[in-house]
């Protein structure tokens, strides 16, 4: 039997980021249709059409994670949607995978700081200290580090 090669189509990638994205603007907050497409807009900067979105509400609605109420505003009725517990759940599910992820692609970028131990991302401070470049978080613990290792001297004296 020959292997089908998996080639991921690029639109069910994407899709999957705004089913995504759909998830992360519910656990805001209580939202309905139109105001999730409103925010997911002008947030990813890109269209998301409401064929994608109102089935996508339905399936989860289907699964008991999320639920509605209507809502009269003068003649018109809305939905507004309402993760359940179990939808939460779901979500702070995947923003900790989404973290995981995250943290993994930006580690090799990360160096520790030489007094406090913490990683640091970006900017950060380096001093040549006893001939070698050392890498810290701030110009404080630069500070603490070569006093701590002046009074190691003293003691050792
Ligand atoms: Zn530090």
């Amino acid at each position: 039997m020959a292997e089908k090669p998996v080639t991921p189509n690029i639109d069910d990638l994407i899709s999957d980021f705004s089913r995504f994205y759909i998830l992360t603007i519910l656990y805001e907050g209580p939202a309905h249709g139109y105001s999730i497409i409103s925010r997911f807009k002008k947030r990813v900067k890109k269209e998301i059409s409401p064929s994608l979105v109102y089935p996508f509400l339905q399936q989860l609605e289907e699964k008991g994670l999320v639920k509605h109420k209507v809502k009269r505003t003068g003649e018109k009725e809305r939905k507004i949607f309402e993760l359940t517990l179990a939808g939460r759940e779901l979500c702070t599910g995947l923003f900790k995978r989404f973290a995981d992820l995250v943290a993994i692609a930006i580690e090799p970028s990360l160096y520790v700081c030489a007094h406090c131990g913490c990683k640091v991302y970006e900017g950060g401070y380096r001093e040549e200290i006893d001939g070698i470049e050392t890498a810290f978080c701030c110009v404080h613990c630069a500070i603490s580090y070569k006093e701590c290792k002046k009074q190691a001297k003293q003691l050792t004296k």
